[in-house]
């Protein structure tokens, strides 16, 4: 079924002469999604019109997750004569969904006054319709629990369903960024946030098989995918990371493992961003959620990578991160039982103040260059299609 969606986009229009360029972006972003069902764009009137072929409510709900969008209705398209508008209203209310028992108003926007009806009259004449066509609907012009908004211009349009976006900007406008994935709750909820604000992401997930089993492998694929679906695909990196955990492993106190594993994942993603034009490294850390994220630890990580790091949930407590976890779609799949080598290696009695000068000392001992290389050596890289 072809239908035509109006799309309404934020912030966008506060960026000045970058406009276009967002705009182009976020049509972009909006044909990745509906790949084959994308029909053609209009653009009037500051508005972006999508038509497209396909189920509404997938198209809809596929809709709902391209950042940079406010809110999208889908429109019923019209002539330009009374009975044409009548028509469409009543259309827009039956497709609304469950409209029995509530209350709706008509709005009416006349931009084209070649029309021979003023505003008021269209409103009053298309609500005058719509309620000898339905049964148990009522007018309440203060506060309806429906909108219908007729729009004439060079033709009718009307629509009465909004469905919110996700806000934000679109991806592809602010550079791009490596999210260190793990398989939990919280790196996934952090990657999501920064792709928010219009940044592309690569993940990156370090495993460690076989204390980690090809399952945390499958999650973080999984995980992958939910967020592909935000933006039609996603590379993954994974680095094979066994060989130098048996290293930390057996070279270091158990203490400092923690830290020093943290360490050693940051330089490696800091090399893979590099050759890939990242901009930003990005976890899930959140002060004192653990014993080894407190601002020692933080500082200890930051200290190897001249990239930023960012961490989205700094200030964020469990209960937040797990509530934007289901609202995104992920959390069903992060909280499955496999482990992550962090787990599977967390110290009896980590540090909670590994002291900077200290790590390094630890890490003396050890030949971080070669650690380096060997993990870079063994990485595999796939892209992850939403479904
Ligand atoms: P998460 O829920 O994201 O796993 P966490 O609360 O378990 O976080 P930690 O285990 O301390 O926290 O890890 C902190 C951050 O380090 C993670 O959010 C993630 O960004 C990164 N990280 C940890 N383990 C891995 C891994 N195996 N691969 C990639 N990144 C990792
Ligand atoms: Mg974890």
């Amino acid at each position: 079924m072809k239908g035509l969606y109006l799309i309404r986009y934020g912030e966008i229009s506060l960026k000045g002469e970058n406009r276009p360029f967002f705009e182009k972006t976020l049509i972009n972003n909006i044909k990745k999604v509906l790949r084959d069902r994308f029909l053609q764009v209009f653009k009037t009137h500051g508005r972006v019109f999508i038509e497209a072929e396909g189920d509404e409510d997938d198209i809809l709900k596929d809709l709902s997750r391209v950042f940079g969008i406010v809110s999208i209705s889908p429109v019923v398209e019209t002539g330009l004569t009374l009975e044409e508008l009548q028509k469409a209203g009543l259309k827009a209310i039956k497709d609304y969904g469950t409209y029995e028992g509530k209350t709706f108003k008509v709005e009416t926007r006349r931009p084209n006054k070649s029309f021979p009806y003023t505003s008021p009259e269209i409103s009053r004449l298309v609500g005058a319709h719509i309620l000898k066509n339905t049964r148990n609907l009522t007018v309440d012009i203060n506060n309806p629990d429906i909108l219908i908004n007729v729009e004439v211009r060079e033709k009718g349009y009307v629509y009465c369903k909004m469905i919110d976006g996700p806000r934000g900007l679109p991806i592809g406008v602010s550079g791009k960024a490596f999210l260190m994935l793990s398989g939990g709750i919280d790196s996934p909820v952090a990657g999501w946030m920064v792709m928010k604000r219009g940044v592309e992401i690569e993940c990156v997930y370090y495993h460690s098989f076989p204390f980690t089993s090809d399952r945390a492998r499958e999650k973080v694929r999984d995980l992958c995918k939910i967020l592909a679906s935000y933006c039609n695909e996603i590379i993954l990196h994974t680095v094979h990371f066994t060989d130098v955990l048996k290293e930390l492993q057996k070279k270091t106190p158990e203490s400092y493992l923690t830290i020093l594993m943290r360490r050693m994942m940051v330089r490696i993603t800091e090399k893979i961003a590099e050759t890939r034009k990242g901009m930003g490294i990005i976890t899930g850390e959140s002060i004192g959620q653990v014993a080894s994220q407190t601002l020692y630890s933080l500082n200890a990580t930051n200290s190897v990578a001249d990239l930023p790091i960012f961490r989205p949930l700094i200030g964020f407590d469990k209960e937040e991160i797990i509530q934007k976890a289901i609202q995104i779609g992920t959390y069903d799949v992060s909280i499955r039982p496999y482990e992550d080598c962090c787990t599977v290696f967390v110290p009896r009695h980590p540090k909670t103040r590994p002291i900077l000068e200290r790590v390094e000392a630890v890490e003396s001992g050890l030949d971080i260059d070669r650690l380096t290389t060997i993990a870079l050596k063994n990485i595999e890289t796939e892209k992850i299609m939403s479904n």
